[in-house]
């Protein structure tokens, strides 16, 4: 009997010391939020990103394993903006979390609060446009990162607050790395101001704003539909007589045809990526920032 009840002792104190020291389950729909749910969860949250940093992240393979990663999350980062649309909600569905419901605190929708670019006038998806409620590729605009880590700051307060003044110095640490790396990309781009880019996708609208470029000449005739041989003319001429002298793709668009069109054009192709952990040596968001406007540079020299 003694040790039957020394053994009941054991069972619940390791089962209080696991409820007091678990970490908190995240789950980012996209590397990025992933990134930043990092830096601000440190060592007290697990983060899960369900694509992978080089995947297209309006057409993910949804795998069951995302449903079981959902199902048990105590948080959920997504963007809210219809990048995931195509994905996310049969999964969600599936998954049957009511802690990750829609308004709830385990719940992030980064782009609350945010104000998308290029809405359009009227709303259709009957051409297949991805972005038809607007450019919902917001997380390459570090400003914008700060405002969403903050979202996701004020979500594990709610949700763990017994660690909510950790989170809050973390979001802090955060938001001041950015403000003091924000004058050195600005003064690195600054010779490059006004210069005209193209894209394969149209993933850079945030991005160009922030820095001061021009992007708006796109291998893809709409976001989401493929580049046709007339289309991709089109794109030359447009190229060649504005004298664009980059075309970003990223790991997932067909290189090839950015290859083509730059031999046409006399352009380069920048190997460019939305998401940390796509590009070497740059997993954190900053570092992220980083390569990537060292890539700008590098094609615009
Ligand atoms: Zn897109």
């Amino acid at each position: 009997m003694k040790i039957q009840s020394i053994l009941v002792t054991l069972v619940v104190a390791c089962a209080f010391l696991q409820s007091a020291y678990a970490k908190l389950n995240v789950v980012a729909t996209l590397a990025d939020y992933a990134a930043v749910a990092r830096e601000i969860g440190g060592d007290k949250v697990e983060v899960t990103s369900l694509a992978k940093p080089t995947e297209d992240p309006h057409f993910v393979d949804a795998r069951p394993s995302f449903v079981v990663k959902l199902r048990t999350a105590d948080v959920l980062i997504e963007g809210g903006a219809e990048l995931e649309v195509g994905w996310l909600p049969p999964l969600l569905q599936n998954a049957r979390n009511e802690k990750i419901e829609n308004g709830k605190p385990g719940r992030v929708s980064a782009s609350q609060g945010i104000r998308l670019l290029d809405i359009p006038a009227t709303l259709s998806r009957a051409a297949g446009d991805v972005h038809a409620s607007g450019n919902p590729h917001f997380m390459v605009d570090p400003i914008i990162a700060k405002a969403i880590a903050q979202h996701i700051a004020q979500s594990f307060a709610a949700v763990d607050p017994a660690n909510a003044a950790f989170y809050q110095a973390n979001y802090a640490k955060f938001e001041a790395a950015i403000n003091a790396r924000l004058q050195d990309w600005g003064r690195a781009l600054l010779p490059y101001k006004d210069q005209q880019l193209a894209a394969y996708h149209d993933s850079w609208v945030y991005f160009a704003h922030r820095f001061g470029f021009v992007i708006e000449t796109f291998l893809e005739p709409k976001p989401g539909i493929p580049p046709s041989p007339s289309h991709l003319a089109e794109v030359i001429t447009k190229m060649k007589s504005e004298h664009v002298k980059a075309i970003m793709v990223e790991p997932f668009q067909n290189r090839k045809i950015a290859e083509k069109v730059a031999s046409s054009t006399g352009a380069q192709v920048v190997d460019a990526a939305q998401f940390p952990g796509a590009l070497p040596n740059a997993d954190t968001y900053i570092a992220h920032i980083d390569a990537l406007v060292g890539r700008v540079i590098a094609a615009l020299k």
